[in-house]
């Protein structure tokens, strides 16, 4: 459903992707693993179309989004990006937070869009949340809306950048736990993750990432349990 094809990206003249290939089939995770700087949150932005590529490509859906030509507004509708500062808007409710690109981007009527909110909410266990702001709702509350919020685009793939790194370890659960359904319900998802056990947990398949290349990837027990690559090895012996 995704392919990225050496996808080579630089910031002034440094390179951080470099020619990086990955495969993510339809219904399946993927979690990027990797020393910080490897590339794992530009890899995410490049498929999310916030940054162009030098070179390489990268397919959606049999569509090659990194075309120029390509209205990176239109691929961000079947995309949901969820970072790790959840992002909402602090003047807008709950319910106003999840709603506003159903409404604005998707043109969805303002009855229609709430019904489906009220009803991701009811899910997530927020249904009686959906009047507060931002700033009455804990960090792992919070998170979950920001999830809930990019769900509320129906994208075809979501797309989670260190999503528990900013709560405290108690609220961590509650946001894991989401993203365990979300797979449960089949969708298609790319993480980046320090929390290998997470990883190993709800991962379909972990690519491990060094200098902006997939250095090792596989299923999490063969990564985990049996790293091919010198230097999966030496970075999982520093972090585990
Ligand atoms: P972390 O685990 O810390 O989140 P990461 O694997 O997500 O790291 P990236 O954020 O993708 O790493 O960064 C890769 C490299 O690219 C880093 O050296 C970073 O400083 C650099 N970089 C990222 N974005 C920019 C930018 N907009 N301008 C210049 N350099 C950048
Ligand atoms: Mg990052």
């Amino acid at each position: 459903m995704l392919t990225c094809q050496g996808v080579r990206k630089e910031f002034g003249g440094r390179v951080v992707l470099d020619g990086l290939d990955l495969t993510v089939e339809e219904h399946r995770v993927v979690a990027l693993i990797g020393a910080s700087g490897s590339g794992k949150s530009t890899l995410l932005r490049c498929v999310n179309l916030l940054e162009e590529l030098d070179d390489g490509s990268i397919t959606l859906d049999g569509e090659e989004i990194s075309d120029p030509r390509v209205d990176p507004d239109r691929v961000r509708r079947r995309i949901g990006m969820v970072f790790q500062s959840y992002n909402l808007f602090p003047h807008l409710s709950v319910l106003e937070n999840v709603t506003l690109a159903p409404r604005r981007v998707h043109r969805r009527a303002r009855a229609e869009a709430e019904a489906q909110a009220r009803e991701l909410l009811a899910r997530v266990g927020l249904a009686d949340r959906a009047d507060a702001y931002p700033d009455r709702l804990s960090g792992g509350q919070q998170q979950r809306v920001a999830i809930v919020r990019a769900l509320a685009n129906s994208p075809r793939l979501m797309l989670l950048d260190e999503v528990t790194s900013a709560l405290d370890p108690e609220l961590v659960g509650e946001v894991l736990a989401m993203i365990r359904d979300l797979k449960a319900d089949g969708m298609t998802m790319v993480l980046a993750t320090h929390e290998m056990g997470f990883a190993r947990e709800v991962a379909d398949q972990v690519c491990f990432l060094d200098a902006g290349r997939v250095v090792e990837a596989g299923p999490p027990a063969q990564v985990f349990g049996e790293p091919t690559q010198p230097r999966t090895r030496q970075f999982l012996k520093r972090i585990i």
